[in-house]
């Protein structure tokens, strides 16, 4: 076994939306194994406490007797509480529901993420982090912790309200916690092509967001219902499907945006 030449640090990208149902966990899982399957060292960190993304690669939350919230709450070792799957996750259990108001009180809340990935930053090349449907302090700790956000958004309820809101929180981010976190791109999700409203609330999207909007279109297709039931990424379900081919477009996507 040898080790890199040069070691260098994870990417740390996080999924966020506080709109559930719009694909956050999907794209967390399918991007991730996207960037696997090109050879990177991939980390997904569940901080759901629905624990979406820990269930869709097989593990049962309840059976977990460390998670998210002893890493965040007590400062566990995240190495802890990551199970190896089809890609390596850090687990989370309806117990992180209770870790804002538990963290309301410790000093340094909004950092105890990106504190706990110090230490293995240089054993991934992309940390991809899933967030719950709120703004609330395990998103914040996502976004401090992040170099960039990727945004999906459902076009067939496009909330552009709740996209400035997003941009809100991540300028306060920006001031205070994290002064160089940065969107990475929008990506729309559950697009169904037939219907003209897509295809308009695409170009919503695109007047108000230009090229931050990315090329990559994720369309509707009952693959990504089916694949985490067997515990598996769409790219190791159905590896010649379209649905696997657009998480690899979109994993060309971002590796051609800058740094790698
Ligand atoms: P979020 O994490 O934002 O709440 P999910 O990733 O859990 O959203 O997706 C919400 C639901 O939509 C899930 O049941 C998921 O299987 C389904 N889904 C996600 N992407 C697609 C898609 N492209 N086509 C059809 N269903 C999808
Ligand atoms: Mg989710």
């Amino acid at each position: 076994h040898m080790e890199p030449a040069v070691s260098s640090k994870a990417k740390v990208i996080a999924f966020a939306n506080q709109k559930g149902g719009v694909a956050k966990t999907t794209t967390t899982l399918n991007l991730a194994a996207a960037f696997a399957e090109e050879g990177h060292r991939v980390l997904c960190v569940d901080m759901d406490p629905q624990g979406n993304l820990t269930m869709s690669q097989g593990i049962d939350p309840d059976s977990l007797e460390k998670s998210m919230f002893d890493v965040l709450v007590y400062d566990l070792s995240i190495r802890e509480v990551i199970r190896r799957r089809e890609i390596d996750v850090a687990c989370a259990s309806i117990d992180l529901a209770g870790a804002e108001i538990a963290m309301s009180t410790k000093i340094g809340r909004e950092r105890s993420l990106e504190k706990a990935f110090r230490p293995i930053l240089e054993d991934y090349d992309f940390i991809c982090i899933d967030t719950p449907p709120s703004l609330g302090l395990l998103t914040i700790n996502a976004l401090t912790a992040a170099d960039k956000v990727i945004v999906p958004v459902q076009c067939e309820y496009l909330s552009m309200r709740g996209l400035i809101q997003l941009q809100n929180t991540l300028s306060m981010i920006r001031e205070n916690l994290n002064p160089d976190v940065d969107i990475e791109g929008i990506l729309p999700t559950l697009v169904d092509s037939r219907t003209i409203h897509a295809k308009e609330a695409i170009e919503i999207l695109e007047e108000n967001f230009g090229d931050r909007v990315f090329a990559s279109r994720i369309k509707k297709t009952v693959r990504f219902a089916e694949a985490p039931v067997r515990g598996m990424s769409v790219l190791k379900y159905d590896p010649d499907g379209m649905a696997a081919q657009s998480y690899r477009e979109l994993a060309k996507e971002v590796l051609g945006n800058g740094k790698r």
